[in-house]
Formats: structure tokens, sequence, C-alpha cells
């Protein structure tokens, strides 16, 4: 996301005060796994918007053929499932985050009432990470000189307390993720003439499963085949119940 570079703050300035304990290298390391976790959770909200959708409007074109009808179900249900996930991102991230601060200000209140159990405890975890006792100990008193909570957050939490995720910008992330999927099926179901409404719908969406599954598979690394077709499967099988079901409903009148 482009606004990743303000939630970390320009490169350098976060790190002024102890400028000898930035690592440009370990800072992009952090940023470029960020952004992977970022796209990978943008490429599974598209999915998410695709899919709910998708099976969203062919149910009701199982029932009726009425153009506006269809538009109406299909932004409803771009609108219900968009602010869905925002708020549960909401909700989740606000959580992290609450989690993420108290455990600073409980490690920021041992740090000023334990000062030693703290340096023994910063330097057992180096010694766990391949340090001698010595290194690992003058290591543990150079990082505690410099920015002692920095470095427990980091070694013994595994946060980095200038990174700490935004939950507004996790929600809008999430609403235009699943936004810009849910558009796919709404435009494939309303523009095509009505012969075509179904075909072009239940294509288009397989090819765009294919493709979002094919795509998060790789940014795992994992085999792609597989992926595709678990992926275009669950798609296939949401389309094909509502399909059913709303025709069933159309047929008795409903
Ligand atoms: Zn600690």
């Amino acid at each position: 996301m482009s606004d990743e570079a303000s939630e970390n703050g320009p490169e350098g300035e976060a790190h002024d005060d102890h400028p000898g304990v930035d690592h440009p290298g370990e800072e992009h390391g952090a940023s470029l796994g960020k952004r992977l976790n970022w796209l990978r959770a943008g490429v599974l909200g598209a999915n998410d918007g695709v899919v709910s959708t998708a099976g969203l409007v062919v149910g009701v074109a199982g029932a009726t053929g009425n153009r506006g009808t269809l538009l109406t179900a299909g932004i409803a249900g771009l609108l219900a499932g968009s602010m869905s996930m925002a708020a549960g991102e909401y909700v989740s991230v606000s959580t992290q985050r609450d989690t993420e601060r108290a455990a600073l200000a409980l490690e920021r209140r041992e740090l000023r009432e334990q000062p030693e159990e703290e340096l023994e405890e910063l330097t057992e975890l180096l010694q766990e990470r391949g340090l001698d006792r010595s290194v690992a100990l003058e290591a543990a008193r150079q990082f505690t000189e410099r920015d002692a909570l920095r470095a427990h957050a980091s070694v013994e939490l595994g946060i980095d307390p200038d990174a700490l995720t935004n939950p507004w910008h996790a929600a809008f992330a999430s609403f235009l993720a699943f936004t810009v999927g849910a558009l796919l099926p709404l435009a494939a179901i309303v523009l095509p003439p009505p012969a075509w409404r179904l075909p072009v719908t239940v294509v288009s969406v397989l090819v765009t499963l294919a493709l979002t599954g094919w795509t998060s598979a790789r940014m795992g690394a994992a085999p792609a085949r597989a992926a595709i077709v678990r992926n275009a499967a669950g798609g296939a099988l949401a389309m094909a119940l509502t399909y059913a079901t709303g025709s069933l409903l159309g047929a008795a009148g409903v």
C-alpha cells in the first residue's frame, strides 16, 4: 500500500534519536514482508468480492430476468459485503493493536522497575539466537543503552513500535479490495443482453478466480494448479448452489 510510508514515518526520521541501531537492510526486509501481506490480503479480499457477489447475482438471475432487480441486489450485496469486510478488519486490527500496545506498556514498566532482570532476559534471548554468552551480554548492554524498549519489542515480542498497523487503513483496504472484486460479476450480470448474462458471468468469474488462485499460490510459492482448481471450484459451487435455489424459488413463484 502506498500509505505504508506514512505509517513508518519517512525513512530515517523515526530513528533519529538513535542512529546507531538503524539497519537499512533489515528495514527493507520487514517492509517487503509487510507489503506482501497487504498484497495477499488484497487478493483474498477481491476474491471474496467476486465469489459472494457472483453467487448473489446468479441466484437472483435464477429467479428473475429483471435487470433493475439484478442491479439492486448486486449493489446491495457489494455494499453489504465490503462494509462487513471493512468492519471485521477494523475490529481485528484494533484488537491486535491494543494487544501490542498493552505488551509494549508492560515491557516499558518492567524495564523501569526491574532493569537487571530485563537485561538478563534480553541476553538469554540473544543467546538462544546463537550468540555466545559474552557477546550476547555486550549486545544486550548496547541495545539497552540505545533504545531498550525497541530492543525488547523486537527480540522478545516481534513488534516494531513505530509500525503498528492502522485499523482505518486496514478497513479501507478491505473495503476497496472487496468492491473491486464485486464489480466484476455485477457488470457481467447487468451489461450483456439477457441471453448472455449467465454464460458471460460464469465464464468471467471462473477465469478471474483462476487468476486470483494463481496469484495467491505464486505469492506463497505454492503449487499453482491445485490453487487454481480449488479456487475456481469454490466459485462454481457457490454459483451452482445459489442458481439452483433461485430457480426453485422463482419457479415456485416466491
Ligand atoms: Zn523484556
